[in-house]
Formats: C-alpha cells, structure tokens, sequence
C-alpha cells in the first residue's frame, strides 16, 4: 500500500479486499462492514474517480469544506452517503442537517438540543452517532466513557433523538484495541448496533473487536497535503 504509483481506484480495491479478509478471519460477514473512505483535504477531481469506480460511502470532517465540494459530486453521481465525522459547531447544524446522511459525532447536550430542534424544522433527520472519548483525552472530543450511558438516555429521553451509532477516535500514541473494546462494550449494554472505529493503521484490529464502519482517508487517497 506504499508503492506511490497506485491510483485511488487501485488502494481502494486493496483497503476494501482487506476489509473482506479481516472481516472473514473475525467470523463476519464482510457486508457487514461498510468502508467510509474519507476524502477531507481533497478536491473534487480526486474524489471523482472512486465515486465511479462505483464507490458511494464518503467521510468529511468540516461542514464549510463539505458544502463546496458535495452538492456537485452528488448531482454527477446518485446514492451518496455522506458521514460528518469532525467536531460540529452549534451554528453549523442547519447545514449539516443538510449537507450530511450521518453525523458521527454527536458529542454534548447542546449540540444534541439544536440538533433535534434543526431536524424538526427542516425536515431532514440523518442518522446520528455519538462520538466517545475513550481516551479521556482533554484536547480530543466526545463524551467521556463514564458519561456515555446517561447523554444516550438524554438524546433519547429529552432530545428525541434515535442514536444509531457509537464513534471513537483512539489516542495516537497507544494501542487502539482497548478503546475498540470499550466502545463495543458502551454499544452492546445500550443496545446500539453500529460502530464507528478504525482508521488507516487499524482498521483490521477495528474490524476483529466489532467496527460495523471503519474511516479510512489516507490508505485510499494518500498522503494528506
Ligand atoms: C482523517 C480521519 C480519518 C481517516 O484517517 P486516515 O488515517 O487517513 O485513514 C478517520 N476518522 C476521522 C475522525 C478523521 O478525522
């Protein structure tokens, strides 16, 4: 997955075979893993090519970024499914609402409030997860562990909103598969079947502890300018 002189087409094909495999050696149905190939930093012309390749599961982590490059790409191609999977700001949720199919990273009672006032008044409602600090990271976004079970009651119980999904983002400088098993854990006992884990380096590891979506930009369109 070094050689330089591999197309996004041609990695994708690779990432995807290695999705397969590592969902086989789990015991799993590989179509039970979809692969979001996150295209953030990337313009429209490099994008284009793996959307006809076929490809249709995308990831962004900025909403104002999203919003310049998406609409085009989606009138050229049908059946996209756009995933935020960046920090969202209060005042950018109407566009979320708008731009995005699934939005991962549901991560405090605010958001979630404006959300669920959003959704009423447009009309959209994509699928939400809630991002998890497994980490406890002080820099990184999510709620924390400890937390997670009680704001998935609230989302539901005061915001009316239906959770879908967990999301995790590993610290970079430890082994992910703790905080994979964690986020399984949190999903299983609030009884919610998608998740969200694993990136370019793990997605395999990801993928044996339970992930449902793994996030993979890198591996597929290359090194990030
Ligand atoms: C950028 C990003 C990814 C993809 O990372 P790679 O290492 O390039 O695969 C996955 N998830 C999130 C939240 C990201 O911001």
């Amino acid at each position: 997955m070094t050689e330089p002189a591999l197309s996004s087409v041609e990695r994708l094909a690779e990432v995807r075979a290695a999705v397969d495999r590592a969902a086989e050696d789990a015991g799993r149905d590989p179509a039970s893993v979809t692969l979001v190939a996150v295209s953030k930093t990337f313009d429209a012309p490099d994008i284009a090519p793996v959307l006809e390749a076929g490809h249709r599961v995308f990831g962004e982590n900025r909403v104002q970024e999203a919003k310049v490059k998406w609409p085009e790409l989606r009138e050229r191609f049908g059946g996209v499914e756009l995933h935020l999977i960046g920090p969202l700001q209060t005042n950018k949720v109407r566009d979320a609402l708008q731009l995005f199919d699934v939005i991962e990273t549901v991560d405090r009672e605010s958001l979630a409030a404006e959300i669920a006032k959003e959704m009423k008044k447009l009309g959209r409602s994509p699928a939400l997860y809630v991002q998890v600090n497994t980490g406890e990271e002080e820099q990184k976004a999510g709620i924390p562990p400890k937390e997670a079970d009680a704001f998935l009651a609230r989302c539901r119980d005061v915001h009316g909103l239906p959770i879908t999904g967990l999301m995790c983002i590993p610290p970079a400088d430890e082994p992910p598969s703790p905080h994979f098993a964690l986020l399984a854990k949190i999903a299983a006992r609030n009884g919610i079947g998608i998740l969200s884990m694993g990136m370019s380096a793990d997605f395999e590891e990801a993928i044996q502890l339970g992930a449902t979506h793994v996030r993979v930009g890198s591996a597929i369109f290359g090194r990030r300018g």
